[in-house]
């Protein structure tokens, strides 16, 4: 019955629209009323998940809340904002009340931790399961890092661990019991911290989503720049390291969805950084350097230079 199907829906989301920061009006009218804080600029951001495109049919609903919510607020991180506020559209095939009370458990999980508040939805019901969930923060005016603004010079520095997603991915098709793997695809952890440690430092900043060679491209391209990256560098997990080097080298440069930071920071605040992110829980690797032109390339253990080509990117 659509009257209780509605219900349903509005117990499971209920509690996500409690506490929020700058709300002035809620869930229940025909839009929020929010405030942003004085001298903050409002940030904004959606993605869309459906099943069959980006994920499989019978995918358990607490992943999905975790990759949603995970990919949408790591856009967040990327340019140093903090967040605040969710709206959520659903197109459900059912209202089936485990699923909802599985994926909203999940949702409040994450949002909890950063007073984050569900302040508007939608549900329809529809053939395909699909997800949208749009993120809002805010960061202090002129202060949000963007894509555009590296030099020749700055050095480029990743957070935590790259190619974990892509051999996580791997457990999964291969039947793997590797649960570390296995979670860091499911379940990203949007680097918010590291987003807001960096702010005052970092010239230019991407979170990683279709890998670090593809997004470090984004940089490049919007700033007008090159870049020169050291494979040897790159920060792998001791999981990883249990795959071929070969293959963690690819995964690691090539394979998308692990959600950390991508960022470069001035020679000149390399030392103010390094030592402001000294306690900083999620390490950031120094990779590689930007340079005035010459494309993306890589450093070989030789010295020699190799240029990656745009395609080289798009590995998958
Ligand atoms: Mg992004």
């Amino acid at each position: 019955m659509a009257l209780s199907e509605f219900d349903l829906i509005a117990r499971y989301f209920a509690p996500l629209g409690q506490n929020g920061r700058g709300v002035s009006l809620g869930i229940g009218d025909d839009c929020a009323i929010l405030d942003v804080p004085p001298g903050q600029q409002l940030l904004v951001s959606i993605d869309t998940l459906v099943e069959g495109v980006h994920f499989l049919p019978g995918t358990a609903a607490d992943n999905l809340a975790y990759r949603v919510a995970g990919a949408c607020l790591s856009d967040l991180a990327a340019m140093g904002a903090e967040p605040a506020w969710i709206t959520l559209a659903l197109t459900l095939p059912e209202a089936e009340e485990l699923w909802l009370k599985s994926f909203s458990g999940a949702l409040a999980e994450i949002l909890d931790p950063w007073n984050i508040c569900l302040v508007g939805g939608d549900t329809t019901r529809g053939k395909q399961l699909t997800i949208s969930l749009q993120v809002h923060g805010w960061a202090p005016k002129g202060k949000a890092l963007t894509r555009n603004g590296a030099q020749s010079g700055d050095l480029i520095y990743v957070s935590g661990t790259l190619g974990d997603s892509a051999a996580g991915l791997d457990q999964l098709q291969q039947k793997g019991d590797n649960q570390y793997l296995i979670d860091r695809f499911y379940r990203p952890t949007p680097r918010i911290e590291t987003g807001l440690a960096i702010r005052s430092f970092a010239s230019a900043a991407i979170d990683i989503s279709d890998g670090l060679l593809a997004d470090l491209g984004h940089i490049l391209e919007r700033s007008q720049v090159g870049a020169v990256v050291d494979p040897a560098k790159l920060p792998l997990s001791a999981a990883l390291k249990s795959y071929p080097a070969e293959q963690t080298l690819d995964w690691a440069l090539r394979g998308g969805e692990d959600f950390e930071l991508a960022f470069t920071v001035p020679p000149q605040q390399q030392q103010a950084f390094e030592s402001a992110l000294k306690d900083h829980l999620v390490p950031c690797t120094q990779v590689g350097q930007i340079t005035k032109d010459g494309g993306l390339q890589l450093q070989q253990p030789d010295g020699s230079l190799t240029a990656c080509t745009k395609d080289g990117y798009r590995h998958f």
